[in-house]
């Protein structure tokens, strides 16, 4: 789980995996959160960069971790799209952030 208590405004943006009690997980993005729950953009349409423009969904703390996995270029999770575990951005570098906004604007 994700204490609610940790997050931090540098948070916000991170990929975390939902993992229901029946077994299914989703890919998301933090957006927000309250006392009670993280609010969480699982929306996909290869628009991640827009993530903060979504709803989020409330989600319950204790159904979320931390995703792993993540790609060394792009830092997103790189079994998003494919089972083979190829990152996106090989196939689609115009949807990855980092290419497209250049290596030099991190953090912003
Ligand atoms: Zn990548
Ligand atoms: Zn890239």
């Amino acid at each position: 789980m994700i204490e609610i208590k940790s997050l931090k405004q540098t948070d916000i943006g991170k990929w975390v995996e939902y993992r229901g009690t029946g077994g299914e997980h989703e890919l998301g993005r933090i957006k927000s959160w309250n006392d009670t729950y993280i609010f969480v953009v699982y929306h996909y349409d290869n628009n991640w960069m827009r993530f903060r423009q979504y709803t989020g969904a409330s989600t319950r703390p204790e159904d979320l971790f931390y995703a792993d996995k993540l790609c060394n270029h792009c830092k997103t999770p790189i079994a998003i799209r494919n089972a083979k575990g190829i990152c996106d951005h090989l196939y689609y570098p115009e949807n990855c952030e980092v290419c497209k906004n250049g290596k030099s604007k991190e953090g912003s």
